[in-house]
């Protein structure tokens, strides 16, 4: 038994902070008793969400530095890639804390940041660096931040599975820029193709389930 000198609250179990006001326990007994609530696990794996950023922290800057030596000859990319991989970690941090429903905020994130980097593009003399670079770089790394979310928070898949889906469908939207020609450097659009068309793929082989359940229950309306 401990006792909290705040709450004065007699406390059962093996409570170290105050379950009501958060303020350290004195313990007053030493033999160990049976904790009254039951062991709830957490229900994402903090490790596994670390390690999967920091492999994907590298697998993307391995990729973006790979493509400056080959192909390109300027230090934007480098900017670009420090860019993405820190709304990759910002995207993953609000997506473990706030994780009802936050795939439908990101997915009007991405909207915004594209239509604001289009318009911005236009409005400074068009060049097309919105469409060459910025959209692409931005679906790539939300497509790899979901991907690591829905690995963490597997249980809550079924509430944003489709917005997941729109975002990959959204990734596939470059493919626009290169029929029209909108871009000088194809490398980020063919990216963007590429990961989005492996993360829509994996996400309807792994989760066909659910999306056929989410999908007849939204056509019911
Ligand atoms: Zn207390």
């Amino acid at each position: 038994m401990s006792c909290c000198l705040e709450c004065k609250a007699a406390v059962k179990g093996s409570w170290v902070n105050c379950p009501l006001c958060g303020c350290n326990l004195e313990r007053r007994t030493t033999n160990t008793e049976q904790n009254p609530f039951p062991f709830v696990p957490l229900r994402f794996n903090r490790e596994k969400g670390f390690r999967l950023l920091m492999i994907f922290t590298l697998i993307s800057g391995i990729l973006f530095l790979g493509i400056e030596a080959l192909w390109l000859d300027q230090s934007q990319v480098l900017q670009l890639a420090v860019f993405g991989i820190m709304s990759l970690w910002i995207v993953v941090a609000i997506l473990i804390r706030k994780r009802r429903n936050i795939a439908k905020s990101i997915l009007y994130l991405l909207v915004m940041v594209s239509l604001i980097s289009v318009y911005l593009d236009y409005s400074l003399e068009w060049n097309g660096w919105s469409t060459t670079y910025v959209i692409p770089v931005i679906c790539i790394f939300t497509d790899l931040a979901l991907s690591i979310s829905v690995n963490i928070i597997f249980p809550e898949v079924a509430d944003y599975i489709l917005y997941l889906l729109i975002v990959a469908v959204i990734g596939l939207l470059p493919a626009l820029f290169l029929i029209f020609d909108w871009t000088t450097n194809s490398v980020p659009s063919l990216l963007s193709i590429a990961v989005s068309t492996v993360m829509f793929v994996s996400l309807l082989i792994h989760y066909r389930k659910i999306v056929l359940y989410e999908w007849k229950k939204r056509m019911q309306f």
